[in-house]
């Protein structure tokens, strides 16, 4: 049995009409009546210094770099271009510039090691790196790189003026926009293509839940409950880092929606609490830390947060009590579950609403357009509510089957065949890897992850990975890595090891030796040693049972 989305869905452009995701935001932004009017709020804000990007700055800007980029760098459509920097005002210019122009935008964390920049560059060969200085030592040396904020990126970005005027590119909607990293359910890190389609849909589907609450609020205010106090103009603080899927295509609808979006460089609770007060921040959109670390914080309680309506939550799973937790500190503010993964572009379910908020535990309802099923992996048998099984997904399936279900979802991994048929069934189901339930009323909830992927804060630690240094060490004879739940992060990521006969590793060796080759997040944080790894018949790590073993051996403590 099949879940059906029960919202409306926006209108969406026809499939083969050549369009890039920046020319139908910038249709939408000038479309009558215009969502860029006189009064309304910036673009874009630093959080940090308050400098502005006025609408019409921002598609002068993105129109006169993209100008510099064809015709000064010479990039055309279907080159990737690598974006590695902190989030500053000219990222968004930038993605949009290149997603205008055909290139694929293809942003990685600017905390990553030369070795996973290595990764990543041989999945996406991509023909430039826009970086931020501090970053552009640790690339490949063979990739050409334009430093972020350089004289020559500042000579690309005005060197377009009056591009606009030269003829549009026709760029397919089916044609890959941008390259996000994920290792998806299994295995190393891979590089998943998101199309414009993609994009396109994921915007049509957010304007769609917006109009609806608002509808909503308009239609409650009839029924003579008193009318919402007109609504401010959404201004969304960005503490996500924008090569993230929540961030990119949070920022790429906030822009497309005519609202303001207020960037932070890096995570800093207490900067988050100052930017709330000083730029009257409406939404904001976090990992689930944040929202335990501000109803604990004292300096988010001093501070005026009195304009903010919602948080909204995604990436892991929000613990009950910490819901709770927040909403005693600040009841006037709505916290939106949000479910989605890289592979899905954006949300899959989410919440709106104060009804499907106060609905704990959940992820909220279905978003437009898209069909669930909730499969029983033993059987393959597709289950009803309040039955658990693996999360399934997909988009309409129309007259033009193929493409139609890849307007919503992801298209594939680049150059990975195999882990593509893993994931999406021949007819268009995308597997999520998550173990999950729908009730009557058709609620999702996320009960677990049956896939390997650890999230440490939100972020994605590929356990593969860190198995794979691991195992490269000489006294190291098998290792496997697992996450340890954690209050404040979520999950931990565990080694256990089996040492080779006579080595004597230390804890903080092993974890040393990791922590040279990868990100911070990625870090081990606890080691267990053990005499072997628990494997099924078929050599598959019994992570389950190992996740169990930490934590017997935790309680005994
Ligand atoms: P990513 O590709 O990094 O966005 O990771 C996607 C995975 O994060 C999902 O498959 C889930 O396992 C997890 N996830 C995302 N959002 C939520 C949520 N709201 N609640 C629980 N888990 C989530």
């Amino acid at each position: 049995r099949t879940f059906h989305s029960l919202r409306s869905a926006g209108p969406l452009p026809p499939e083969e009409l050549p369009l890039t995701v920046a020319a139908y935001a910038f249709s939408l932004l000038s479309s009558a009546p215009p969502l860029v009017v006189a009064g309304r709020g910036p673009a874009l804000v630093d959080a940090a210094t308050g400098i502005a990007v006025s609408y019409p700055a921002f598609v002068a800007g993105v129109r006169s770099l993209a100008g510099g980029l064809w015709c000064s760098l010479g990039l055309r459509p279907g080159d990737v271009a690598l974006v590695v920097s902190p989030s500053r005002l000219d990222v968004p210019v930038l993605h949009f510039a290149l997603m205008s122009i055909g290139v694929v935008v293809s942003p990685a964390n600017p905390a990553s090691t030369a070795d996973e920049y290595a990764h990543q560059v041989r999945l996406s060969r991509p023909a430039v790196a826009f970086v931020a200085p501090e970053v552009a030592a640790r690339l490949p040396r063979h990739v050409s790189r334009v430093v972020i904020g350089s004289e020559v990126f500042d000579r690309l970005a005005s060197a377009g003026g009056g591009w606009a005027a030269s003829p549009a590119v026709a760029v397919k909607q089916s044609s890959t926009a941008a390259l996000l990293y994920s290792s998806g359910t299994t295995g190393r890190v891979k590089a998943v293509a998101i199309t414009h389609r993609n994009l396109i849909a994921q915007i049509s589907a957010y304007n769609a839940i917006r109009e609806a609450a608002a509808r909503e609020a308009a239609s409650d205010a009839g029924k003579g409950k008193p009318p919402p106090p007109s609504p401010p103009a959404a201004v969304t603080l960005f503490p996500l880092p924008l090569f993230h899927v929540m961030g990119f295509g949070l920022l790429t609808r906030t822009i497309s929606s005519g609202e303001t979006a207020v960037v932070m460089r890096r995570f800093d609770l207490a900067a988050a609490a100052r930017a709330v007060e000083r730029y009257r921040v409406t939404k904001l959109s976090a990992a689930p830390p944040l929202v335990v670390a501000l109803a604990k914080s004292d300096e988010a309680r001093r501070r005026d947060l009195s304009s903010l309506v919602a948080i909204v939550v995604g990436g892991a799973p929000l613990g009950r009590e910490v819901s709770q937790r927040f909403a005693a500190v600040f009841p006037s503010v709505q916290i939106v579950q949000s479910y989605g993964l890289t592979e899905s572009t954006g949300p899959v379910a989410t919440m709106a609403g104060p009804e499907e908020s106060a609905a704990y535990g959940s992820v909220g309802r279905l978003a437009p357009r898209v069909q669930a099923k909730i499969v029983d992996t033993a059987t393959g048998e597709a289950l009803g509510p309040g039955r658990r099984g693996e999360l399934w997904i997909r988009g309409p399936v129309g007259l033009c089957f193929t493409l139609s279900y890849m307007g919503m979802f992801f298209l594939g991994y680049v150059g990975d065949p195999e882990a593509t048929a893993a994931t999406i069934t021949p007819d268009g189901w995308l597997k999520t890897g998550d173990l999950c339930y729908f009730n009557e009323d058709g609620y999702l909830y996320i009960v677990d992850r049956l896939k390997e992927l650890i999230k440490y804060k939100g972020y994605q630690v590929p356990p593969a990975e860190l198995e794979h240094i691991l195992q490269s060490r000489p006294e190291i004879a098998d290792a496997a890595v697992v996450p340890y739940p954690d209050e404040e992060a979520g999950q931990l990521p565990m080694a256990f090891v089996v040492r080779q006969p006579g080595a004597n590793l230390t804890e903080q060796q092993v974890m040393n030796c990791v922590a040279k080759h990868v990100a911070p997040y990625k870090k081990v944080r606890r080691v267990a040693f053990v005499n072997a790894i628990p494997k099924s018949p078929a050599g598959k790590i019994l992570r389950r049972e190992l996740v169990q073993q930490a934590m017997a051996s935790s309680s005994r403590l």
